[in-house]
Order: C-alpha cells, then structure tokens, then sequence
C-alpha cells in the first residue's frame, strides 16, 4: 500500500480532559443532544485516551487512516494530557479545535472509541469511560489509553513514522 499523504503534524481534537465532574446534568451523556451539552458537559466527555494526539498516516487509494505511537511533542506520555493546552495552538497551530461543528468532518480520523464519535454515531458510552465508571482513571486502568505508549515527534523523523504504526485498530 502506497503513503500517499502523511499528516505533517497531529490532527488533535482534545477538549479539557478530566473536566470538573461537578454542574453535570445526570446521565447528560444519554439525554442531551452533543449540540446541546455545557461547554462542561462536553468537556468531560473526553475519556483522556491520548489517542488523538497521535500522528497518523492517511492512505490516498483506500482512504484508510493509521494510527501511529508517535505522538505530539506536548502530549504527556504518562498523563495522556496536553503539557501546555491554553497554550498549545502557540506551539501547534495545527491542533484542531473538536466542537460540534467541527467533529462531523473529522470523525473519520477519530478513534472508534472515542466518546464524541461514538455519540455522533448514536451508540454509548463504553463501560469503561470514567463518566460511566466515576473512576477519572478508568480509561488508563481499562487498558484504553495510550499511557506510556508514545514516543514523541521529536524523537521520531517524519519518515520512519511507518514504523511505529500501531496494528490493532483504535
Ligand atoms: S480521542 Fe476523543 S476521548 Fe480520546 S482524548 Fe481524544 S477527544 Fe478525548
Ligand atoms: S497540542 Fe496538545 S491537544 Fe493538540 S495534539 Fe498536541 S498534545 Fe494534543
């Protein structure tokens, strides 16, 4: 299979992880429509997978997106957190904002566990996600992040990318 394109810089759509759990309705998850969530709400919808903050290769005959363990250079390995998020856009203007505009045309690059994406799609959330556990480390102690995992972009040249291509699909 032909890269026909490599992300030049991580397509990011991380919100605030590990938002206040406090000013949530109940269950808002399985009630409020995404367009219709607090800018809490929609925050504390992100599990803190880490996984969008991977670089990924795109495919141009099929389409199909990998992912990559080589991660942002201000994605914390361990946290799975942004190590500067006010100020990431200074350092990483490609980070893409995730709101509900936006998500629509990049859902396709999104993992299929994360938590917008799968609300967009009309399914729940997993039973691992700390909202559905109150756990705020469910997602790490589940095995479903990306918790020391990563290698940083800045160790990794663009072109050997392919080889840290992560097998099982996200
Ligand atoms: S993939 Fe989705 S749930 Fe995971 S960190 Fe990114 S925005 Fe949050
Ligand atoms: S700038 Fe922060 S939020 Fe954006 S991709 Fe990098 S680590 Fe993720």
């Amino acid at each position: 299979m032909e890269i026909a394109g490599v992300f030049p810089l991580p397509f990011s759509a991380r919100p605030r992880h590990f938002a206040r759990m406090t000013n949530l309705r109940p269950k808002f998850w399985e009630t409020v429509p995404l367009k219709k969530m607090t800018a809490p709400e929609w925050e504390a919808l992100c599990d803190g997978c880490g996984k969008c903050c991977l670089n990924k290769i795109e495919y141009e005959d099929t389409g199909e997106v990998e992912y990559t363990r080589v991660a942002c250079r201000l994605l914390d390995n361990e946290t799975c957190r942004c190590s500067n998020y006010a100020n990431r856009f200074q350092y990483v203007p490609e980070c893409i904002r995730l709101n509900p505009k936006t998500l629509t045309r990049i859902a396709y690059w999104l993992p299929a566990s994360c938590a917008y994406k799968l609300l967009n799609q009309g399914k729940p959330l997993p039973d691992w996600h700390p909202l559905v556990t109150g756990d705020p480390d469910s997602t790490h102690t589940s095995g479903n992040s990306m918790r020391g995992q990563t290698v940083s972009e800045a160790a990794v040249d663009e072109d050997d990318w392919d080889d840290y291509i992560i097998q099982e699909n996200l």
